[in-house]
């Protein structure tokens, strides 16, 4: 048989994706991939009810239906701080993921250089090969994750195209500051080059750090493709309702590019998703209280259990530091927890670019009961996980 293409030779399947059938098959609690599994708002529900008997179930309009777009415009004008265009500056995409790869398609050509921090969500590799893009990996510095505004430079010296942003970032938590983001600001404008951002995690921020839009910095709207989800903000992961927000000229092909690819996102969906889109911003205060609550619960189990792990300021991730067990292979290490432990984590080394494999990741989108259960079975960790 003929060779198959090229380009599926370059990546692996997803670590974080391999990690919840992992988890399945040993009946781990599975803090691996990161989704709830407490239900979206009631509301959000009752809308999805009643939609199964209204007239929905054919194509929406290709970049959206026109409601969502128009609810969506309202929410983020207003949190963004400028307005948004519902016909022309929005796209509705299936999940970020799908956001993600159209905006690169839209913004790289082949053999284009794109600034990807390290560590970073491990999609963002494969959206670059798969786009032909080649990726500069910047690092974000442990334990703060900051990163050398040298270095940095150096990356924009190479003329790349576009920098991808997560920010709050997943893995690590980082919320980055407004001089982080006006330094990345002065270095796109100054290489003219696009900023693609992750956003998905906007919502989940902790006292006291704040997520700034990077297209909310003054000049940055031309060069910023915003790019975000439902996925968190209403715990909705599995209904794949994405979205990028960007300039007129950026959506255009954009629109092109994401109806080729998928024509649309699931019409009944958007339509029960609008009832999410016009929460008041109370809804967005009960979120992140009640991420708080369970992110200080999981930090103070850790904490009890003396396991050294990161404090995130956003998102919803926790990286463990298993280097006293002095495995080579994280991703062992995480089988071996899976099977022995019963709690399913990610291999730190599927985020780093960096030769990093003294890191796993948990994430607490978790019922507190689920968390509970969890840090149960990890005060067994130190003596299951011996090798
Ligand atoms: N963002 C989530 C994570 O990092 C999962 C996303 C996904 O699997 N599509 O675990």
């Amino acid at each position: 048989m003929p060779t198959l293409s090229h380009r599926t030779a370059g990546f692996t399947d997803s670590v974080i994706r391999r990690m919840t059938r992992i988890s399945n098959r040993y009946g781990a609690i599975n803090l691996s991939q990161g989704f709830p599994d407490f239900e979206p708002p009631k509301e959000i529900l009752d809308r999805l009810r009643e939609v199964c008997s209204e007239d929905f179930h054919q194509y929406s309009i290709t970049w959206g239906a026109q409601n969502f777009r128009e609810a969506l415009a309202a929410k983020q004008s207003r949190l963004m701080g400028f307005p948004i265009d519902p016909d022309r500056e929005i796209v509705v995409t299936c999940g970020s993921t799908e956001a993600m790869m159209a905006a690169m398609m839209t913004v790289v050509d082949p053999g284009d250089k794109v600034i990807v921090f390290s560590p970073f969500y491990e999609n963002y590799a494969a959206d670059a090969i798969l786009s032909g893009a080649e990726p500069i990996y910047v690092p974000l510095t442990p334990p703060a994750f900051g990163f050398d505004a040298d270095v940095l430079e150096a990356a924009f010296c190479q003329r790349p195209k576009a920098l991808i942003l997560c920010n709050p970032s997943n893995p690590c938590g980082k919320v980055f500051t407004l001089e982080e983001l006006k330094l990345i600001a002065s270095l796109a404008e100054k290489y003219d080059a696009y900023v693609i951002t992750d956003e998905v995690y906007e919502h989940i921020v902790y006292e006291p750090y704040r997520h700034i839009y990077f297209a909310s910095l003054p000049g940055m709207r031309e060069r910023t493709v915003c790019c975000s989800s439902l996925s968190k903000t209403y715990s909705v992961t599995g209904w794949r309702l994405g979205y990028i927000i960007a300039p007129e000229a950026v959506i255009e092909p954009a629109k092109k590019i994401h109806d080729f690819l998928t024509v649309g996102a699931a019409a009944p969906l958007q339509e029960a998703a609008v009832t999410g889109l016009c929460f008041p911003d109370s809804y967005y205060e009960a979120l992140k209280h009640s991420y708080t609550i369970r992110r200080d619960l999981l930090l103070k189990g850790l904490d009890d259990l003396e396991i050294r792990h990161t404090v995130p300021q956003g998102a919803y991730y926790v990286l463990l530091d298993i280097s006293e067990f002095g495995y080579d292979s994280d991703l062992e290490f995480c089988e071996r927890m899976a099977e022995r432990v019963g709690v399913g984590a990610v291999p730190g080394s599927s985020f780093f670019r960096e030769p990093v494999n003294h890191l796993i990741r948990l994430h607490f989108a978790k019922k507190e009961e689920t968390l509970y259960a969890a840090l149960d079975r990890l005060s067994s960790f130190r003596e299951k996980m011996r090798r």
